[in-house]
């Protein structure tokens, strides 16, 4: 993958999210994300520095953009920058996270009182509503269309294509001996259209070694297993990132 050179010129600071620093640029439909070393968990109540973290999701998300774009997924990135930074399109983000589930594993353990790993099949589908201060509550498509959210349209291509990439990385991770437990997906609208936006790292899925069920993502930060980029630096490597 080669670092294209995009011709936009970095210009105000519009947002520091928990992970990303978003820029304006003289572009006005376009944007830079500064994917920082920061590390987030439990809606930013705990936080650390990691050396090399904002490289590695960069290039991470860089590589999976393309090959969801190669398969047909409308998504919001343009190329890579720098180390640290992507060109994207600007969406006007819907306030959703779209959630799918292969394996049983985090908040569905919780809220439910299934078994860690227990298969899922069909996958499930989940919406949450993107609101830190509200600790991200479990919203359902009534929610969304009462209080405006996204149309009942975009509700339905925003389930269709979880389920679509959902499928096309979860062979992608197979083909590196890994499973892709579960995942979470923003979504947002260009000139009208829906678009995949946001990231996909192993910040923002979780994603177990077939044979060993070692944690390879952020669930190393949460639980404290240490390794924690060097494992996110493992999946790339298993699956062909460059890094
Ligand atoms: P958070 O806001 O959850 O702390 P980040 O640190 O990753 O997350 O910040 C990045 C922010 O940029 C997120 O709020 C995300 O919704 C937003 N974003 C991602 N892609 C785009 C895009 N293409 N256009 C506009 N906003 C985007
Ligand atoms: N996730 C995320 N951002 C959030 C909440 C969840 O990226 O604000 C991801 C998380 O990493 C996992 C999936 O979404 O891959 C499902 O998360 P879950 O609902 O189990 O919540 P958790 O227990 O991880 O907070």
């Amino acid at each position: 993958m080669s670092t294209t050179n995009l011709n936009v010129q970095k210009q105000a600071e519009l947002y520091k999210g928990k992970a990303k620093t978003v820029y304006a640029t003289d572009d006005a439909e376009r944007l830079i994300l500064f994917f920082r070393n920061d590390t987030s968990a439990f809606d930013g109540k705990k936080l650390a520095q990691l050396e090399r973290k904002g490289m590695v999701n960069n290039r991470f998300n860089a590589f999976i953009m393309e090959k969801l774009q190669a398969a047909g997924i409308p998504t919001h990135f343009e190329g890579l920058l720098s180390d640290q930074e992507c060109v994207v399109k600007k969406l006007q983000m819907l306030p959703v996270e779209c959630v799918v589930r292969n394996l049983a594993a985090g908040s569905m353990c919780r809220r439910l009182g299934v078994a860690e790993g227990t298969v899922l099949n069909p996958p499930t589908f989940e919406f949450f509503l993107k609101n830190d201060a509200l600790g991200d509550p479990m919203i359902n498509e009534s929610h969304i269309e009462t209080f405006g959210w996204a149309t009942k349209e975009q509700v339905e291509q925003m389930k269709d294509m979880t389920f679509r990439v959902n499928e096309i990385l979860k062979g992608i991770f197979l083909a590196g001996n890994m499973l892709l437990v579960d995942s979470k997906l923003e979504f947002g609208l260009f000139h009208g259209q829906l678009y995949l936006g946001d990231e996909f790292s192993p910040d923002g899925c979780r994603l177990w070694d077939k044979d060993t069920r070692e944690k390879l993502d952020k669930d190393r930060f949460r639980q404290d297993l240490g390794d924690v980029v060097e494992a996110y630096e493992q999946v790339a490597r298993r699956i062909g990132v460059p890094l």
